[in-house]
């Protein structure tokens, strides 16, 4: 259970709005919280106007407060290996050229990501919309809400709508309640997915008030954000259990990170816990070829043996499936276990590297 700092009542803790109103912004601040390295002070202030960080108090006690490797810390802490990467780019998926109407973007012929909310309880440093994270261009005011529901109605072929940002959580109740409505109210809408980081960085948004609306919307399917097992506390326990018990099935959708998660008992115990709250894990991203995280990226062949290692070795529902986002898709990243033919023989190898041949004439 992550605690309270001595001097916050219990009440202000568990308050969402009181911990995004507290939210960490400064290099002072976050002494209060850990003891920022020469590293991350300099990283700080270098990328002060770039991607500014923000944390919640909430996620900040999750961090080793004397250990800059931390596996939270680094997800959020800036740091000076951002400056230099020469490869990454500023929007990799090429959404703004996939968007038919502001923060709309379309893929896929039947779904869409719906960006509403530019802003997050906290920055992701490896976040794939840093371009778009707490920056007003990117927040979408009522009148470019309602144009995107436009294009959503006379649109028939979308049956299926992400909202995302951003994290649409942030909004309040009575706007989330009404852009559900408004969404629920298109016949040709049949699902509603929310993507959501909250459970994992501020737990506490998911009240009950927050839940009776989404049981008014269904079907509601959410997609959380963890990324290492140290985030799998009381607290987001907690949150998961009331989303499942207003009836929306929760899955995950982590990303490989380097020095993070890219090791296979680390994936193994995220995934299994994630499984005990009964979140199903989903997608594993690779990470994004996005400027300021080249010290986050894992060569892909790597990720597909670090999956290939958990196959046979945990259940097989708790391995999400590895995936690249690219402009035109995404593409499952897996080991082949399909061996070839040899005459009637199919040739397969088992998880523990047995080849099985298995009668199959054409
Ligand atoms: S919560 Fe999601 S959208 Fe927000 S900063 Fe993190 S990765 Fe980006």
């Amino acid at each position: 259970m992550a605690a309270a700092r001595p001097g916050i009542a219990a009440a202000e803790w568990r308050s969402w709005t009181w911990q995004m109103q507290h939210r960490i912004r400064s290099a002072a601040d976050l002494g209060h919280w850990i003891e920022p390295g020469e590293d991350e002070r300099a990283a700080i202030e270098a990328l002060a106007t770039r991607f500014r960080f923000v944390i919640t108090p909430y996620y900040a006690s999750l961090m080793d407060p004397r250990d800059p490797a931390c596996p939270i810390r680094r997800q959020v802490v800036p740091r000076l290996a951002e400056l230099g990467d020469p490869l990454g780019l500023a929007d990799p998926l090429d959404e703004v050229a996939h968007s038919p109407v502001k923060n709309v973007v379309r893929v896929y012929r039947d779904r869409i990501a719906f960006c509403v909310n530019n802003e997050c309880a906290l920055y992701c440093r490896y976040c794939l919309r840093k371009r778009m994270v707490g920056e007003p261009e990117w927040a979408m005011k009522q009148r470019e809400l309602e144009t995107a529901l436009a294009w959503i109605r006379a649109n028939p072929e979308i049956r299926d709508v992400l909202l995302t940002g951003g994290d649409p959580l942030v909004f309040s109740d009575d706007k989330l309640a009404w852009l559900l409505g408004e969404l629920r109210a298109i016949p040709h809408v049949e699902l509603i997915r929310l993507g959501t980081r909250l459970p994992v960085t501020l737990p506490f948004r998911v009240t009950d008030a927050l839940c009776a609306l989404l049981e008014r919307q269904h079907p509601i399917w959410v997609n959380t954000h963890f990324n290492h097992p140290r985030e799998l506390t009381a607290e987001a326990a907690e949150a998961v259990d009331k989303l499942t018990r207003a009836g929306c099935p929760v899955g995950n959708q982590s990303v490989l990170l380097a020095g993070i998660n890219d090791d296979v008992e680390t994936m193994r115990r995220l995934c299994e816990g994630l499984v005990r709250m009964r979140v199903r894990p989903y997608y594993c991203y690779q990470a994004q070829l996005l400027e300021g995280t080249a010290h986050f990226r894992v060569p892909i062949e790597r990720g597909v043996e670090l999956f290939h290692a958990l196959r046979g070795r945990t259940s097989g529902f708790a391995i999400p499936l590895y995936v690249l986002d690219t402009p035109y898709g995404k593409v499952p990243l897996t080991y082949d276990y399909l061996r070839g033919r040899e005459g009637d023989d199919v040739l397969v190898e088992s998880f523990d590297g047995r080849i099985w041949r298995e009668p199959n004439p054409l």
